[in-house]
């Protein structure tokens, strides 16, 4: 097997306390790096023709030292032996790859600031909290663009994440001794991360959030569940903080055809995966089957995920499952998603309703009974002043065409079908009643696909998109 290289920068977290650290530079760049590596407790030698005031400040308090003013190769070669890291910090880029092909030639790890080709290492935007550290790099390609995103990450992090850090760093010793099972070790740091506890450690009241791990670890509250969560139409953005909340938190999933690999990206590394899916005519596992397995799952203490595309009670068989559960004394909590008619409606320009033309929306399925037949409302359905969304539609698209001009509406009213809405490859096509089943049939059109019936396709919006347009 070979394993694909990255060639791109690995992180890495340094101890920097006591280490010699070589600055070449003593301007404004020079400074930042300076203030950077004080605060990790670096010895720090600069290497300037002029030092920056507060540079020039700090060289008089003796917190930096000054151990020549001209970078010649004679002094560097001199100075580089023993230190940890260089940073090549003027603003002269040639004399920046000088200081760099030197300390590379001794293996001393090199920082040519703004300059990735020379350098052996790059220093990325950070967050301190505490012992918490969160590094944002974009590789040295686009600077402001960490910044951009350490600003967004810094925005919602909690407050009191330092005390409550600390907290857990001095709890850790004990915990482990109380509790030597990892899995129930990391089942009670997660309850307690997700509870009161936390909260009390991060305002700094150690007892209260003592008890609370107390509890925990004389095992209260560890009984397993099952998580109904909706995972919208594809687009990963679109998944609510509750889903993705709890995608990171379970120890499995059963999921379905529907998910995209996106979605499915995003639930923690280690749960287990359990493809559950259900395609028409080729069921992998019959729904009876599937609430037998999150119930059994459950009753084992797992917390488990039932990841479904879309919302999970709008032709998601949520209903049966939480029957299922509900019988079995299973707890469980339900977290809706943004249903496929939503989401293909906003990804395609078209309102689903709109004052002018559509006052109501119908959600239909358009997936054919045993015998091929199709049992729908057809005279409530074949109304003006209203829109249809059909799911499971493709199959039977003619058939749905045919009778809804049979029931009233006219060939050239307006349809449209969204493939693979919100997804990157997503494809729109618009057409009437009389010509949409062999436009989809001329364009290949798969499920999943939602149909769209009514004058609200008229009003299609194209403006720059989020996706590809057909
Ligand atoms: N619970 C889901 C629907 C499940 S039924 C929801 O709320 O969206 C499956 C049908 O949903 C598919 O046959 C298709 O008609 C529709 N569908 C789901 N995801 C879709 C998508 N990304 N683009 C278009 N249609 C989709």
């Amino acid at each position: 097997m070979t394993v694909p290289v990255d060639p791109g920068w690995f992180p890495l977290a340094l101890r920097l306390h006591d280490a010699r650290v070589l600055v070449v530079g003593g301007g404004g760049i020079a400074l930042n790096k300076v203030r950077l590596l004080l605060a990790h407790g670096a010895r720090i030698e600069i290497v300037a023709t002029h030092l920056d005031d507060t540079l020039e400040q700090w060289l008089a308090e003796g917190r930096v030292a000054l151990a020549g003013a001209d970078a010649t190769p004679d002094l560097l070669r001199a100075l580089l032996p023993g230190c940890r890291l260089v940073y090549a910090a003027t603003d002269d880029r040639a004399l920046n790859r000088v200081v760099a092909a030197l300390a590379r030639g001794m293996n001393i790890p090199v920082c040519a600031v703004d300059d990735p080709a020379p350098s052996t290492f790059i220093t990325p935007a950070q967050i301190h909290r505490g012992p918490v550290r969160i590094a944002i790099s974009t590789g040295g390609s686009a600077p402001v663009l960490a910044r951009r995103l350490r600003e967004r990450i810094e925005a919602v992090i909690p407050a009191g994440l330092d005390g409550l850090a600390r907290f857990l760093e001095a709890e850790r010793a004990r915990v482990v001794a109380r509790c030597p099972d990892i899995a129930r070790r990391r089942r009670v740091w997660e309850d307690f991360l997700d509870g009161p506890g936390a909260t009390a450690a991060g305002s700094g009241d150690t007892a209260t959030a003592r008890q609370v791990l107390d509890r925990l670890l004389d095992g209260g509250k560890t009984g397993g569940e099952v998580w109904l969560v909706g995972a919208g139409p594809g687009d990963p953005d679109l998944l609510t903080l509750r889903a993705l909340h709890l995608m990171q938190n379970a120890d499995s999933v059963l999921y379905d055809q529907l998910l995209p690999p996106d979605v499915l990206d995003r639930v923690r590394r280690d749960a287990e995966r359990v493809f559950v899916g259900k395609q028409r005519n080729r069921h992998t596992m019959p729904q009876a089957d599937i609430n037998a397995e999150m119930i059994r799952r459950a009753r084992a203490g797992e917390r488990v995920l039932r990841l479904k595309g879309g919302d999970p009670f709008i032709f998601g068989r949520g209903g049966e499952e939480i029957e299922a559960l509900m019988g079995a004394g299973i707890p469980f909590q339900v977290v809706p998603g943004i249903t496929a008619a939503s989401g293909c409606a906003a990804y395609a320009g078209i309102p689903l309703t709109h004052r002018d033309c559509a006052q109501s929306c119908l959600f239909v399925t358009g997936h054919a009974r045993a015998d091929g037949t199709l049992d729908l409302p057809w005279d409530s359905m074949a109304r003006r002043g209203q829109t249809v969304a059909i799911y499971m539609g493709v199959t039977a698209l003619p058939a749905l065409c045919e009778t809804l001009i049979r029931h009233g509406l006219p060939a050239g009213w307006p349809a449209a079908v969204v493939e693979r809405g919100t997804q990157p490859d997503q494809r729109v096509l618009t057409g009437t009643l009389g010509d949409l089943s062999d436009l989809a049939r001329r364009n290949a059109v798969t499920s999943p696909a939602l149909v769209l019936v009514g004058e609200v396709v008229n009003h299609r919006v194209i403006t720059p998109p989020p996706m590809l347009e057909d």
